[in-house]
């Protein structure tokens, strides 16, 4: 009896994939709503533009090797072709730097949607503010990169109260990366959360796919072109925003504001 019901429990899980995915399956882990690339095999290997300047190579490089330590995914490190503004390209993601302005934010992830899977995602991280002595620590740049980068592969924040204790990893807000424990990778949890998004294979692949032109073309440099608020973390620092374009396609925006600490 306790088999046949998992079999039911496993059977619901798959097919979730296929129409949306379900609240109850996903509500108590830190995935983020069992958002995913679809692929046919994994470990799936994922392209990352290298946009970004030689003060930000490092942590890339960083950044890469940490979530290359799951075995369900690989990222590689290739030739950015996000140009001005930072645009995606479609079955990949975009790693930029620029000073963006005094706009509050530190970093920010942005990933297209098409029904439960990820098409194509950018990170910003905003040299306006890792210009300063509070934020231009390595401590502040890994932890912003590999949560920006994070979210692009399917996982939302661990936690997002920025003054209790690290949980040890990079997918956590804190006031100070260094901690301890230490922020600025990810953890066994982040790891055990991507085995459990990426357990099932898809019949097709977004991987190195292209997605619809309309959602191509879009600029979504600013708050007004975030869409609606979905969620806030305590305090108001942190924020995720929705852009809904119809038919299943949607863009979310992860931010990390700065001042987080103050
Ligand atoms: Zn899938
Ligand atoms: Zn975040």
């Amino acid at each position: 009896m306790a088999k046949h019901s998992s079999r039911v429990a496993l059977i619901a899980l798959v097919t979730s994939c296929l129409v949306a995915a379900f609240p109850s399956v996903t509500l108590a882990s830190h995935s983020w709503n069992g958002y995913h690339w679809a692929r046919q095999s994994n470990p799936f290997n994922l392209k990352l533009g290298d946009n970004v300047s030689s003060a930000w190579d490092t942590y890339l490089v960083t950044t890469s090797n940490d979530w290359s330590a799951s075995s369900v995914l690989n990222t590689t490190i290739v030739p950015g072709q996000a140009k001005r503004n930072c645009r995606p390209t479609a079955g990949r993601v975009e790693v930029c730097n620029s000073t963006y302005g005094s706009n509050g934010w530190l970093g920010l992830a942005q990933v297209w949607i098409s029904g439960s899977h990820i098409t194509q995602g950018v990170v910003k991280v905003n040299d306006t503010y890792f210009n300063t002595a509070q934020y231009n620590t390595p401590g502040w740049r890994n932890l912003v990169m590999c949560q920006e980068v994070g979210h692009t592969i399917g996982l939302d924040h661990q936690d997002e109260n920025f003054d209790n204790p690290n949980l040890g990893t990079c997918m956590d807000y804190t006031s100070n990366p260094y901690g301890p424990p230490n922020n600025e990778h990810p953890n066994q949890h982040d790891y055990d959360q991507l085995n459990s998004i990426y357990a099932h294979l898809d019949g097709s692949t977004t991987v190195g796919s292209p997605v619809p032109p309309a959602m191509n073309d879009i600029d979504l440099a600013g708050p007004a072109q975030w869409g609606r608020l979905v969620r806030q973390s305590r305090g108001g620092k942190a924020a995720v925003f929705e852009a809904d374009f119809g038919r299943g396609h949607k863009v979310f925006t992860f931010v990390i504001w700065a001042n987080a600490a103050e």
